[in-house]
């Protein structure tokens, strides 16, 4: 072996583990191909969260749900939200007015319908989830406008 290269795998470890560190802390990605997000989905949960679309008004699941416990991600799993940050918006659909403690929350500009909002998906899986507006309660005035097919929700254990 000669030093150069010796040189290059050195620097490769200690690159390598601080690295490995990181990566435990925050969740993996999941990635999937079109036809494999079909087979593990229902058709509305494809629309939803692979296509953007977004459920009818009061017609979802977790509309007017307040059962203590947790909601994750239809795609890969991850705790997204929370029963302790949602609330009653009228909305139509199930409101938050935060995420999950170090939830995979990501957000887009969304300039689609003439309108100009912002998209919230899951940066683990890219799931598109909803929309954030400004017009929540206290304490943080946000309002996460979520649809329920994008959702699973997990009772807390009694
Ligand atoms: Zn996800």
């Amino acid at each position: 072996m000669n030093n150069e290269l010796m040189a290059f795998l050195l620097a490769g470890l200690l690159l390598f583990v601080p690295a490995a560190g990181a990566m435990a802390a925050s969740p993996e990605r999941v990635e999937k191909t079109d036809s494999e997000w079909k087979a593990i989905l229902t058709p509305e949960q494809y629309e939803v969260t692979r296509k953007h679309g977004t459920e009818r008004a009061f017609t979802g699941e977790y509309d007017d749900f307040y059962e203590k416990g947790k909601y994750a991600c239809v795609g890969c799993g991850a705790i997204l939200f929370t029963s302790e940050e949602k609330f009653k918006s009228g909305s139509g659909w199930p409101s938050f007015w935060d995420i999950a403690p170090d939830a995979p929350i990501g957000t887009t500009k969304d300039t689609s319908w003439g309108m100009t909002r912002t998209e919230v998906h899951c940066s683990r899986c890219d799931a598109h989830l909803g929309h954030l507006f400004d017009d929540g309660p206290e304490p943080t005035g946000k309002r996460y406008c979520i649809n329920s097919v994008a959702l699973t929700f997990i009772p807390e254990q009694k």
